[in-house]
């Protein structure tokens, strides 16, 4: 691609797990890339290698407040996604999912620019569907722990389908499902991070409830591929929302015995009681994305687990 046919793409959030992934692909594939982040759970580790590259810019902003750039693309991912860090300070978790939709909603009607959502599999809550669907409205407590992050990733949905039809933008929205893999924080809480730092270090691997809950998880290189089909090759029609995710279903206790097998540790499982809300069950249907995106994951549990763990080895040892 020549110089100036670079396409210009925001990515919000772009120091953090997901974020720091897809800022590099676009690189890859000859964007200039201007990623914005305040820090808040992302860190410049994970974006340190693409400081060098003259397309790649970092801004230290939070999406609370306006930001003024011109771009062709814009991809918001800003929001923590960890529940111990979107509880910590859950007013400021709801302002960056509302706030952030509008301003960046506000930028992309300036300047005419295609936006995508990082959405969750959460606005569906508890559900009592099985598997998710697309059409199901969700099951979702409007005042408890999680709802700082359920229910402002809910607002931040209406908001991009109401500039769709009030002000004609186009946008996509991606319903993620747990996604795992390298760039993790170590201590961020999330099941699969925990598990493996844990197992790594010996100690007792934490399943809280008696294991029996399940998640589906995705490895991340499924999921940004996912992201960059949805933005580059589906129609301006085609807005979703779409599921991402892997439909591979596990039980929490198959995936810590799994983990402790395959770090070789001593560590043993203890028990402890399960947070509030805690989804019972959670696997998308993935028709959609398929039929849509021609796009399905490619990645196992153990082969992304491998990958995932080679990290935080290399990470702890340091
Ligand atoms: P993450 O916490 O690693 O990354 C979020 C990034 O957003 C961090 O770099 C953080 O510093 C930044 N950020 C937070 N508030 C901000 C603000 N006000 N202004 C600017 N930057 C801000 O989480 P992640 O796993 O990379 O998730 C990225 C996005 O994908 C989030 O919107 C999350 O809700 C969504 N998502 C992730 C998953 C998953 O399993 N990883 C699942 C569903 C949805
Ligand atoms: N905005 C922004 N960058 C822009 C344009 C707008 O951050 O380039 C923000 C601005 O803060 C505004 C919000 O987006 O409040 C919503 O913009 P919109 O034009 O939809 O609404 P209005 O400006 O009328 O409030
Ligand atoms: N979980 C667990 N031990 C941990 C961390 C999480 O048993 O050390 C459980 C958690 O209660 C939930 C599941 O693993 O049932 C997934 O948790 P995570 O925070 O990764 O994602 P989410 O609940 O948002 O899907």
């Amino acid at each position: 691609m020549a110089r100036f046919d670079r396409k210009r793409v925001v990515v919000t959030g772009g120091a953090g797990f997901l974020g720091s992934h897809l800022c590099r692909v676009l690189l890859e594939d000859g964007c200039e890339v201007v990623c914005v982040d305040n820090y808040y759970t992302g860190n410049k580790g994970n974006i340190v290698d693409l400081l060098g590259n003259p397309y790649f810019e970092l801004m230290r902003h939070d999406v609370t407040f306006p930001l003024y750039v011109e771009v062709d693309e814009i991809y918001n991912l800003a929001c923590p996604a960890s529940p111990i860090h979107y509880q910590h300070d859950p007013v400021q978790t709801l302002k960056t999912s509302v706030h952030g939709a509008i301003n960046m909603l506000g930028l992309a009607k300036r300047i005419g620019a295609k936006i995508m959502q990082a959405s969750t599999s959460e606005v569906y809550g508890d559900p009592e569907v099985h598997p998710q669907t697309e059409d199901y409205w969700g099951h979702v407590n409007p005042k408890g722990t999680r709802s700082c992050y359920d229910e402002g990733k809910r607002c931040a949905e209406t908001l991009f389908f109401d500039y769709r039809r009030q002000h004609g933008l186009v946008i996509k929205v991606a319903r993620i499902f747990n996604t795992y893999g390298p760039n993790m924080l170590p201590g961020d809480g999330r099941v699969v991070s925990n598990f493996i730092v844990k197992a790594l270090r010996n100690e007792p691997v934490t399943v809280y409830g008696d294991g029996s809950q399940t998640r589906s998880f995705c490895y991340v290189d499924d999921l940004i591929r996912g992201f960059k089909i949805l933005m580059d090759d589906t129609p301006d029609e085609f807005s979703g929302p779409v599921n991402l995710g892997n439909p591979m279903e596990f039980t929490i206790l198959e995936l810590a015995e799994k983990v402790i097998e395959m770090t070789g540790s001593r560590s043993r499982i203890e028990f402890l009681d399960l947070p509030s809300d805690d989804p019972r069950q959670r696997q998308p249907d993935i028709s959609l994305a398929k039929r849509e995106l021609g796009w399905q994951p490619e990645t196992t549990l153990e082969q992304g687990l491998v990958k995932t763990i080679e990290y935080f080895r290399k990470m702890l040892e340091q």
